[in-house]
C-alpha cells in the first residue's frame, strides 16, 4: 500500500515500510487493518498471538468465532464520518479489550477500518474491586447502625417481657415468657458479636503479659464453666510482655474457652495454658471434647457457620480477625478424645 509521506525528507530515508512494520510490531496493542470484503490484509504480532494466525479467514470469523458479519459492524454501515468508533471486546480467553477503530482511506479510495485494541482486563478487574470494596464498606457502615439501633426496642421489649413474666395472674405463661426473652437474648448476643466486628480496627496495641489477661479474666472464665460442671485448669508459663489490643485478646480467649466448654461433657477438664516456643508466644487452649469433624474443621471461621442450635457461628470468624490483627497465627489440633487451639503471637 503506497502513502504519501507527510514527515520530513530526513525521516523518510532513514524510515523504509518494513521498519514501520517492525514498529508496529513492538506495540503493546493488536492492530489490524479490516478490508470492505472482511479479510484483515494486515495485523501486527500481538493481534496474532490474540487470535491466532488470520490467514484467509474474515474478521468476524477470526475475532468473534462468527460464520456471518457481526450485525453492527461499521462496515456494513454506510458511515461517512471520520469519527472513531471505539467498543469493548471480550476475547474466547475471558480478556478484554478497549478497541478503537476508524475509517482510512486509501489512494484508489478503498475504505477500510483501521482498528487498535489494548488489553484493560486488570484494570477492570481493579475498577470492579474498588466499587465492590466501597459497597462493602458502605453496607458495613448502615449495618452496624441498623444493628445498634435494633438493640433498644430489644431491650424495651425485653424489659416488658420480664415485667409480664413477673406477674402472678400470669404464671400459667411462664414458660413462654422465658422462651421469648432468650430468643431476644440470642438476637441481642449476635448484635453484640456482628458489632465487634464492625469496629474500628485500628485500635492501639500495647506491650504487656498476656498472663495478666488472662488472670484478670480468670474469675469469669470459672464462673462459666461452673454452670456446666467443667474444670479450668490454669497453666502459665514465663513468657515474654507482647504488643496485645487488652480487649481483643479477652474477646479472642472467651470465644475459644467458650467454645471449649460447649464442646465437652461435665466434669471434664479445660486446660488454658501459655508457654513460649522458640519466637513466638503460644496460647493453647485444650479441651477434652468429641473433636472437630473433617467437614466442619473446613468450614471453621465462615460467619454463621454453626453446628449448634444456638449458636450464632461469629465466633470463631472474631477470633480469625483478632488473630490477623496482632499478625498471630492459629493451628488447630482435634481428636475424639479433644480440641486443642494454639495461637501463636510473634514477639
Ligand atoms: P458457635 O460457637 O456459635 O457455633 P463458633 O464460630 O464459635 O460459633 O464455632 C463454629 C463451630 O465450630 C461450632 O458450632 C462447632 O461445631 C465448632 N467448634 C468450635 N470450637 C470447637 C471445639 N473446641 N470443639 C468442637 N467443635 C468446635
Ligand atoms: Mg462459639
Amino acid at each position: 500500500m503506497a502513502f504519501e509521506n507527510p514527515y520530513p525528507q530526513y525521516l523518510e530515508q532513514k524510515i523504509d515500510t518494513k521498519m514501520i512494520f517492525s514498529l508496529l510490531d513492538e506495540l503493546p496493542q493488536f492492530v489490524c487493518l479490516l478490508a470492505p470484503d472482511f479479510s484483515i490484509p494486515y495485523y501486527n504480532r500481538v493481534f496474532k498471538q490474540i487470535f491466532g494466525d488470520p490467514g484467509q479467514k474474515k474478521c468476524y470469523d477470526v475475532v468473534r468465532g462468527y460464520n456471518h458479519p457481526c450485525p453492527n459492524c461499521p462496515l456494513l454501515n454506510d458511515l461517512t464520518d471520520k469519527e472513531p468508533f471505539s467498543w469493548e471486546l471480550t476475547t474466547k480467553s475471558g480478556r478484554i479489550y478497549s478497541v478503537n477503530g476508524r475509517f482510512f482511506t486509501d489512494e484508489t479510495n478503498t475504505r477500510y477500518i483501521l482498528k487498535t485494541g489494548i488489553d484493560i482486563t486488570d484494570k477492570k478487574k481493579i475498577e470492579y474491586d474498588i466499587t465492590r470494596i466501597d459497597r462493602m464498606n458502605l453496607i458495613a457502615e448502615m449495618a452496624a447502625g441498623i444493628a445498634h439501633e435494633i438493640r433498644n426496642p430489644l431491650t424495651t421489649v425485653k424489659g416488658f417481657l420480664q415485667m409480664l413474666g413477673w406477674k402472678s395472674d400470669l404464671q400459667q405463661y411462664q414458660d413462654y415468657y422465658q422462651l421469648m426473652i432468650n430468643e431476644l437474648e440470642r438476637a441481642n448476643c449476635i448484635i453484640t458479636e456482628f458489632l465487634s466486628l464492625t469496629k474500628n480496627q485500628t485500635e492501639d496495641l500495647e506491650l504487656q503479659n498476656l498472663n495478666t489477661i488472662i488472670q484478670t479474666l480468670s474469675p469469669l472464665i470459672h464462673a462459666d464453666a461452673l454452670q456446666s460442671e467443667i474444670t479450668i485448669v490454669e497453666e502459665l508459663g514465663e513468657i515474654t510482655d507482647i504488643s496485645l489490643n487488652e480487649k481483643e485478646v479477652r474477646q479472642l480467649i472467651l470465644n475459644l474457652v467458650r467454645n471449649g466448654i460447649e464442646a465437652m461433657e461435665a466434669g471434664k477438664d479445660l486446660k488454658v495454658k501459655t508457654y513460649m516456643d522458640s519466637d513466638e508466644v503460644v496460647l493453647a487452649i485444650i479441651d477434652q471434647g468429641k473433636g472437630i469433624e473433617p467437614e466442619v474443621l473446613a468450614k471453621l471461621g465462615v460467619p454463621f457457620f454453626t453446628t449448634k442450635e444456638a449458636g450464632t457461628g461469629l465466633g470463631l470468624m472474631i477470633c480469625k480477625n483478632i488473630i490477623k490483627r496482632h499478625n498471630a497465627k492459629m493451628d488447630i489440633v482435634t481428636s475424639s478424645k479433644g480440641t486443642t487451639f494454639y495461637i501463636r503471637f510473634p514477639v
